[in-house]
């Protein structure tokens, strides 16, 4: 059980950040909602399973709002115990047509944010000798797909981060993993089945299965669901002793 932890799980108004958020709420451990989407159906979704709640609209490419919520998470719920840093964006194009502001953004909010929560949440949590920290790659941290020039580079360099804070916690109780997902049927995703459904004049269910058919062998689609139990697991004391892997979960796209 995770009662009494209080678990920050940024971008968590929609998608697998919502997903992560109320499977450790149900372990009993108090969330921090953090996300630019419907916070208030996220919210009372965390609220049904009795823990507390509180809610920070930090913008995660903004270092100075970055601080601000690990230090309101701490002063709100007495400790920030594990980190969840899940908020990311897309930005699909040839890297002569990327534009530069995109790939900005997206190194900002994808890699650097990872960094700056990271650096603000190590001390409380080397302090207490307990932690976890999951950052959530992608199958876009260990191969590269053309397009997505810095949505890979954001990704490997997350995994390369998550190596480096496993390294230098090894000896204490603070761990730190990367979970790589496949595709997960998302807002993040649907915004590419759109696209696809338009450029190739399929219909929404057809441009999903081409989509996800194209690089994942099991053509399903992985839940958000799937991905908060590999989290749960990492928080719990069975996985003590994993430190510094990225873990895939990706109906076997990168066994190929
Ligand atoms: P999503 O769009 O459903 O959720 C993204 C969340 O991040 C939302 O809550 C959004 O409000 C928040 N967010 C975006 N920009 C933000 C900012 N500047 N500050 C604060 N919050 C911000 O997407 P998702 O698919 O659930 O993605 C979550 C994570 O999983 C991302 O890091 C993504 O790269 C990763 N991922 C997704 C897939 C997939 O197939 N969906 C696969 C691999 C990895």
């Amino acid at each position: 059980s995770l009662k009494g932890k209080t678990a920050l799980v940024t971008g968590s108004t929609s998608g697998i950040g919502l997903a992560m958020a109320i499977a450790l709420a149900k372990q009993g451990a108090n969330i921090m909602v953090n996300g630019f989407g419907e916070k208030d159906a996220a919210i009372s979704a965390i609220k049904a399973f009795g823990v507390e709640v509180d809610y920070h609209g930090a913008d995660m490419s903004k270092p100075v709002q970055i601080q601000d919520l690990i230090q309101q998470t701490e002063k709100r719920f007495g400790s920030l115990d594990i980190l969840v840093n899940n908020a990311g964006i897309q930005y699909v194009a040839n890297i002569e047509d990327f534009p530069a502001d995109q790939w900005d953004a997206i190194i900002a909010i994808n890699l650097s944010s990872a960094f700056h929560t990271i650096h603000h949440a190590l001390p409380g949590m080397k302090k207490r000798n307990w932690g976890r920290i999951i950052n959530i790659a992608s199958v876009h941290g260990l191969v590269a797909s053309s397009q997505k020039a810095a949505y890979v580079a954001a990704k490997h360099g997350i995994v390369g981060l998550t190596k480096v804070t496993a390294l230098e916690t090894a000896k204490t109780g603070v761990t730190c993993n990367a979970i790589c997902p496949g595709w997960v049927l998302t807002p993040l995703v649907q915004k590419q089945v759109d696209a696809r459904a338009e450029r190739e004049g399929m219909t929404n269910e057809e441009a999903k299965i081409a989509l996800v058919s194209e690089k994942q062998p099991s053509g399903e689609f992985v839940t958000p669901e799937q991905l908060a139990a590999l989290a749960v697991f990492l928080c719990g004391p069975d996985a003590s002793e994993v430190r510094g892997v990225a873990w895939n979960m990706d109906g076997g796209w990168t066994a190929q």
